[in-house]
């Protein structure tokens, strides 16, 4: 018997529609889509455009360096199942980019950095064809990769792209506005003091966006180990420009810092460690820290007060935990 809806009682009509509504619910709640990111800064993104339609598994936690991680078997089953994995490309990811090359082959996998125009990219000192890879430092950068992650979901998963559209201009707004906060914070330095030392390179973008010198011991990978010389010369620069902190950082061991920090005081300059900062991984699971836009915040509220800003510790929307 044919049904017409039409002819159908006011009441009746009023429980199809719910119905029809209830139906329609568990669509979004009972499969979401499975996404491995290698990093927490791209998991981080991907869960930010996501919502309730993702389920996202990133590979790298706290401290964890990804220049030297390399895949575990739990991550290898992961990648295996997962609707689809993004990375970050720019060979960040050193050790899994051969593990990676091969998944390509059968699964969807995406590298976010991809599309960036490369006008705006870093050249490798040392390779021609080779950029630095940290591109999250610098905000407005950072945000241009949410395109890929909107693509590659949205071919996925169509019906949600209004909701994945809506929720990545969001982030966008949420990146703008923190790209202004650092500039502000940061222009707060006087401007002698505008020189940012740390463990590795990781600072490059920071620096261009917001105009400091950056150094870092090691290259932009902490996969080469600095050399005497290295040290020396920083030690050099320390004490010729009177800098008053540099920074250790999560992901890196602060033998490096400790070794300045010393040679510097042999020559009569004090330097003190200005704080810790999140260069290639964020802070801990469920904390503000532990999101991008926290990290970020975090590093620039601590480099701007250590460096002479007088700035409040909390940040820009008041919630880090304390910066030095
Ligand atoms: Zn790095």
């Amino acid at each position: 018997m044919m049904v017409d809806l039409f002819k159908v009682d006011t009441p009746r009509r009023a429980v199809l529609a719910a119905i029809a509504a209830f139906a329609a619910m568990p669509v979004l709640a009972a499969t979401p889509l499975k996404v491995v990111a290698t990093t927490g800064m791209i998991a981080d993104m991907v869960r930010q455009i996501g919502g309730e339609a993702v389920v996202v598994r990133g590979l790298m936690g706290a401290g964890i360096d990804p220049h030297s991680y390399r895949q575990t078997r739990s991550d290898i089953v992961a990648m295996t199942r997962a609707d689809v994995t993004f990375w970050h490309g720019l060979y960040l990811e050193a050790q899994m980019e051969e593990f990676l090359a091969d998944l390509d082959r059968k699964r969807s996998v995406y590298a976010v950095a991809d599309n960036l125009d490369p006008a705006q990219l870093i050249t490798h000192a040392d390779y021609d064809d080779s950029f630095d890879p940290h591109v999250w430092m610098d905000p407005v950068i950072w945000a241009q990769c949410t395109s890929i992650v909107v693509d590659e979901l949205t071919n996925l998963y169509p019906e949600m792209r209004t909701l994945f559209e809506e929720n990545a201009s969001t982030f966008v707004q949420e990146a703008v506005a923190l790209d202004a906060y650092s500039r502000d914070t940061l222009m707060k330095v006087p401007p002698k003091s505008r020189i940012l030392l740390t463990a590795h390179d990781a600072f490059g973008y920071f620096g261009k966006a917001y105009n400091f010198d950056v150094l870092g011991i090691q290259g932009i990978s902490t996969e080469s180990e600095a050399g005497l010389n290295r040290i020396s010369e920083l030690v050099d620069i320390l004490v010729d420009r009177k800098v008053p902190a540099v920074f250790v950082e999560t992901s890196v061991s602060d033998r490096n810092v400790r070794a300045l920090i010393e040679g510097a005081a042999a020559q009569g300059h004090d330097v003190s460690i200005g704080g810790t900062l999140f260069s290639d991984a964020m802070g801990v699971d469920g904390t503000y820290e532990g999101t991008w836009l926290g990290m970020i915040d975090h590093n620039v509220t601590t480099i701007a007060r250590a460096l002479g800003a007088d700035v409040t510790a909390r940040g820009r929307l008041g919630k880090l935990a304390g910066a030095a």
